[in-house]
């Protein structure tokens, strides 16, 4: 037996017990006389005691000499403490230690294990494993497992089936690139890697299994931008016969679950809104409305009263900062500078301070009175002691402008608190997006979404004016969720396809099985899909997925702790007839 009990077990109800304990070895003070040392396990850390008078002269030695993250085993009885800690569940004791028994030792670790570490991003991440000794780290790891397996329990409770869907597959599409597997046994040929399940889970709705789910990892080959991960976790889900209302219904609960049960929230039901409505009002399809400072539009009270700046733009578009009008000039300007930078891209900004006493104080006094002014300010909902912050151009872009201004005020202010929860349902979305220089249309979710029905006639005539049914699910600013009803007649999903450039031969080659399961009997089917990594940080109060994955890759796509991706020696290239060309000199 190399434990009686964790290194978190022991209390006050253990006094006089003789246990034996295994672990790391967290900390030691030395004294001379007496040592002290902290073990460490994944349940926490007890503290050891030898000393001149109780411990033989030996042992004390050799305790004296195990360094810091050495394996030993101790045997011991528990005492009680003379200095109690109450920050620490074992802190009414302490073991007297009689043995010592080293497991394993260690090299001095390149950083401290420690809540607070002196270790960098790169060089935790190269010795992972270390990382994860630390408290915060585990905690995250231990959070994610809890989450997975609420999400299981509700899911299964819910008749859901969990199925596994192969990994080595074709493309599916889901608007990234593919990572590809070359075959050795078919030569020149490729698998790729899925980006999601999405064919394979309607082919199960086609085969009957009616409410499918799966926590699944998923592969796309993208740009990374910031906290990214080439491999990422949803929670994957189809369900038959169900029309768009249902399906958000059940996730809408499973959220609403998971918000009860880790932190004892309901904010049922949720929000309602249209994507055109999320772009109008925030600027953004995934707002964040913890916090006001919607947008308004004052074209109509702005444009033509003699100021030209605003007169030739597409949208005059403002926000209520609340209790800013106390702001000063550097201040102010700090902002205009900020959304000047090239990363916002943004003119400048008008603004009207709406002081306490009902005056107004702004940037375009020469153009605009008291009374102008008063009519933005009712326009924007300000109320005294407010700032109006004002945009202008063409509109697509002042949006997002503003909305990154919003995000970025609102994080300034204390606004995006992590302790509130406020999810919504987008819906409504084009079912393609246009590409501004081809023309080309992009299916905005992916080319297996259905339009609404009534949209159906305008998908040839007037492709971009036609809606899906499908659905984001939103969290605190972040997508935390998307998915749609699904074709499921072959017709539609040929046009679709063909809408989408294929030609029909490349849809027969790329999508041909899953047009030939819809001449088999079909059922109406839809779905979601919910990014794990980021639910789980959210949901833990946090942003950085990567906190949230054990061992995840950095932000050029990296696993640096095993040094991936790496070259293939030149007989392995052979063997999956692959021939890599030299790189110019
Ligand atoms: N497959 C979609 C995605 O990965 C989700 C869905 O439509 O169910 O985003």
């Amino acid at each position: 037996m190399y434990r009686s009990h964790h290194c978190g077990a022991l209390t006050a109800a253990h006094i006089g017990t003789g246990v034996q304990l295994a672990g790391w070895v967290a900390k030691t003070r030395d004294k001379g006389f007496m040592l002290w040392i902290d073990l460490r396990d994944r349940y926490g850390i007890t503290q050891l005691v030898l000393d001149e008078e109780r411990s033989d002269s030996k042992l004390l030695e050799t305790a004296k000499r195990i360094g810091r993250e050495t394996v030993i085993q101790v045997s011991g009885t528990v005492l009680e403490r003379e200095a109690k800690n109450p920050n620490m569940p074992t802190g009414d004791i302490e073991i007297l230690v009689t043995s010592i028994d080293v497991l394993s030792p260690a090299q001095t670790p390149p950083f401290t294990i420690e809540d607070n570490t002196d270790g960098g991003e790169d060089l935790r991440m190269k010795y992972r494993y270390l990382d994860i000794r630390r408290t915060p780290v585990q905690q995250s790891l231990l959070f994610r497992s809890k989450v997975a397996l609420l999400v299981r329990n509700f899911l299964a409770e819910h008749a859901f089936v969990e199925v596994e869907t192969p990994y080595l597959i074709k493309s599916t599409p889901e608007g990234a690139r593919d990572f590809v597997v070359p075959s050795r046994m078919n030569e020149g040929q490729f698998y790729a890697l899925p980006q999601s399940p999405q064919t394979f889970k309607q082919l199960l709705m086609v085969g009957g299994m009616d409410k499918y789910f799966q926590i699944v990892k998923c592969f796309r080959d993208e740009d990374l931008r910031a906290d990214r991960q080439p491999e990422f976790t949803q929670i994957d889900c189809e369900l038959s016969f169900v029309h768009q209302n249902d399906i958000m219904a059940c996730f809408e609960s499973l959220l609403a679950f998971l918000l009860e049960e880790i932190h004892g929230v309901t904010p049922k039901p949720f929000p309602v809104i249209s994507y055109e409505d999320a772009i109008k009002t925030y600027g953004n399809d995934k707002p964040d409305i913890r916090f006001g400072m919607t947008f308004t539009e004052l074209n109509d009270l702005a444009q033509n009263k003699g100021f030209q700046v605003f007169d030739a733009q597409e949208l005059v578009v403002g926000i209520a900062v609340p209790d800013a009008a106390s702001w000063s000039r550097k201040q102010i300007d700090a902002w205009v500078n900020w959304v000047k930078r090239p990363q916002v891209g943004a003119n400048g900004l008008v603004w009207v301070k709406c002081n306490e006493d009902g005056s107004y104080k702004s940037s375009v006094d020469k153009f605009f009175d008291a009374d102008g002014l008063s009519k933005w300010a009712e326009a924007c909902d300000a109320k005294a002691g407010d700032l109006i912050l004002v945009m202008a151009g063409n509109a697509n872009q002042t949006r997002t402008q503003l909305s990154a201004l919003r995000m970025a005020l609102a994080e300034e202010l204390g606004l995006r608190k992590p302790d509130e929860f406020a999810p919504l349902w987008v819906v409504d979305f084009p079912l393609f997006e246009k590409d501004e220089e081809t023309g080309a249309l992009h299916a905005m979710h992916h080319p297996f979404t259905a339009p609404k029905p009534e949209h159906l006639k305008k998908l040839e005539s007037d492709p971009t004016a036609v809606i899906a049914q499908a659905y984001d699910l939103v969290l605190n600013g972040n997508e935390i969720g998307g998915g749609s009803i699904r074709i499921h007649d072959r017709i539609t999903q040929e046009k679709m396809l063909s809408l989408l450039g294929f030609s029909e031969e490349e849809a027969k080659a790329q999508f041909g099985f899953l047009m030939d399961a819809f001449r088999y009997g079909a059922p109406p089917h839809g779905g979601i899909a919910l990014g794990f990594d980021r639910l789980v940080a959210i949901l833990d109060g946090k942003e950085t997925i990567r906190d949230y994955i054990a061992f995840p890759k950095n932000n050029s796509g990296r696993d640096v702790m095993i040094d991936a991706p790496a070259p293939l020696d030149t007989d392995q290239l052979d063997e999956l007839a692959l021939i890599v060309k030299p790189k110019p000199e």
